[in-house]
């Protein structure tokens, strides 16, 4: 098992710390940035798409939850079974800057912002 690095290649797109991720620490997944199997998944392919870091950097969608790729049912359901807050991430990712927001997750040993309990 891997320490958890804080670095700004390892923010997924969706605004999660795959840095404090269990299967990027334990080597089984080389995290969203690089993992090219996860081509199912509709906001890395629009961030990559539009040359965007993450959605922080979205100029069509000032709230995440807005946009319709990144906020749907699967991903309500996954939220609150996971307890874990993407458009939070987001928003952190904006007011704290990619580098700053990968030392943060990663001193919380965090993968995402909880909806619960922050
Ligand atoms: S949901 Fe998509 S953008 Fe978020 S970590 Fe997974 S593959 Fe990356
Ligand atoms: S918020 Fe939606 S449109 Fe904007 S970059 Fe993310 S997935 Fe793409």
């Amino acid at each position: 098992m891997k320490e958890i690095a804080a670095s700004k290649d390892l923010v997924a797109r969706c605004g999660l710390y795959c840095g404090a991720c269990r299967s990027q620490l334990k080597g089984s997944c080389p995290g969203c940035r690089d993992n090219v199997k996860a081509s199912w998944c509709k906001i890395r392919t629009c961030c990559a798409d539009h040359s965007y870091a993450t959605c922080a950097d979205c100029k069509d969608f000032e709230d995440p939850n807005d946009c319709p790729k990144f906020n749907n049912l699967i991903s309500k359901v996954i939220g609150v079974v996971m307890n874990s807050n993407r458009k939070a991430c987001v928003l952190k990712i904006r007011e704290l800057g990619l580098e700053e927001y990968a030392v943060f997750m990663s001193g919380q040993k965090r993968q995402s912002l909880p909806r619960r309990g922050a």
